[in-house]
């Protein structure tokens, strides 16, 4: 039909529907679906493609960032209140690892790449710093590079969560190794998707360690399998730690398996989208801002962001041509558990008042785009003063 009304989601998750059910199948008929088998599988091909030593899969990346942060405190012996640097434009769960254990949240600005500036990092810096956690938002690797000095220089353990970034290249190598800690999300919506799940990724085996008993409970198993009568003490062991149930299951991550087989894939497919996205926006610089992709960097593109005037109508107007964007993120000193840190960080805040997060998903065609961004400029248009 000639006006049948175009509905266009911000995003829209794809699966390689037949395969998944196979693999999902394999745990059915095996009688496996929890802890083991596929987990572990995916544990090995996560490991393998990232180049990454060691990783522990979880339910979630905020479960990954919890316990990242537990672990570096309990492991270096940080006090309370010591501080760790983090970026006030991401979602909550990045922050909230932070007064979880019991440390505080000081918050440095971004730059033109929406990830945080190493100079305001800098400025950030006193004798309680210990850590910094950084995000790669929508993908972009930012100033990873100087960040990764900085925490060298500083004697600061570097946090990368990188729940937007599976997939992402700086300089043809997957970003991690550099880290203490990676921290990669599966969740619905992002690049790889499954419906809730994410990885673990420390530097450090012993950490590693921890992470497995912390994420069941604290069991230890191990204990009492290496005894000589291992058989008849199957049902024995002993518990080290004050855990929570954090892994992830055979189900979920059977998902996640055959997704990583078309994550480069569909990666490429998500740059493409980018590049007619800046082709045509581009031809607008006074109606509409980009976010600058530093040299070297080959992003995930899981987000596709503009700086527009007129945010919040923009938005209506976009919804009205059945276009669906979102927002990625308020600055988090907006809320009322990060306001000490309100009017910190005046990039950030400008950012939160003027990002849209234009559609990015597998089933957008060249059509989608130009229809959007055609909108897009229309309503600047019409918006300028
Ligand atoms: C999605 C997301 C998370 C949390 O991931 P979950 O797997 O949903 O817990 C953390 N940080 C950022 C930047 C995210 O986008």
């Amino acid at each position: 039909m000639e006006d049948q009304k175009r509905e266009i989601q911000l995003f829209t998750p794809t699966f390689e529907v037949d395969e998944c059910l196979a693999e999902i199948r394999e745990c059915l008929e095996k009688g496996w679906t929890g802890l083991g088998y596929k987990t572990v599988q995916f544990e090995e091909a996560w490991k393998a493609y990232t180049g990454l030593e060691h990783a522990y899969y979880l339910n979630s990346a905020t479960a990954g960032l919890n316990l990242a942060v537990e672990i570096l405190k309990e492991g270096y012996g940080w006090a309370d209140g010591d501080e760790v640097i983090t970026t006030p434009l991401t979602f909550v769960s990045t922050n909230h690892a932070i007064p979880l254990a019991g440390l505080k949240a000081v918050f440095a600005d971004i730059d033109d790449t929406n990830c945080l500036s190493p100079a305001s990092v800098r400025e950030r810096i006193t004798d309680k710093t210990r850590a910094l956690i950084y995000v790669g938002i929508g993908g972009n690797t930012g100033q990873y590079e100087e960040i990764v000095r900085i925490c060298e220089e500083n004697n600061l353990l570097l946090i990368l969560d990188a729940a937007h970034m599976a997939g992402t290249r700086l300089h043809g190598e997957i970003p991690g190794r550099e880290a203490e800690v990676v921290v990669y999300s599966y969740q619905a919506v992002k690049n790889l998707p499954t419906a809730d799940s994410g990885m673990i990724c420390f530097k450090r085996a012993d950490f590693d360690e921890i992470a497995r008993k912390k994420g069941w409970l604290g069991i230890n198993k191990d204990t009492y399998s290496r005894t000589v009568n291992a058989g008849n003490y199957k049902w024995k062991y002993d518990v080290e730690y004050i855990g929570q149930k954090l892994h992830g299951n055979s189900v979920i991550a059977s998902i996640a398996l055959v997704q990583l087989r078309y994550l480069d894939r569909d990666n490429a497919y998500r740059r493409q989208l980018d590049t007619w996205y800046r082709e045509q926006l581009g031809k607008y610089p006074q109606l509409v801002e980009l976010i600058t992709v530093p040299n070297g960097c080959e992003s995930a593109c899981h987000l596709f962001q503009i700086l527009v005037a007129n945010r919040d109508e923009m938005i209506l107007a976009l919804n009205s041509a059945g276009i669906y964007p979102g927002v990625h993120y308020a600055d988090n000193t907006l809320y009322r558990m990060y306001a000490y840190a309100q009017g910190t960080c005046p990039r950030a805040s400008y950012v939160s008042d003027h990002v849209i997060s234009l559609p990015m998903h597998m089933k957008l065609t060249y059509d989608d785009v130009r229809y959007i961004c055609d909108e897009v400029i229309k309503i600047a248009k019409e918006q300028q003063p």
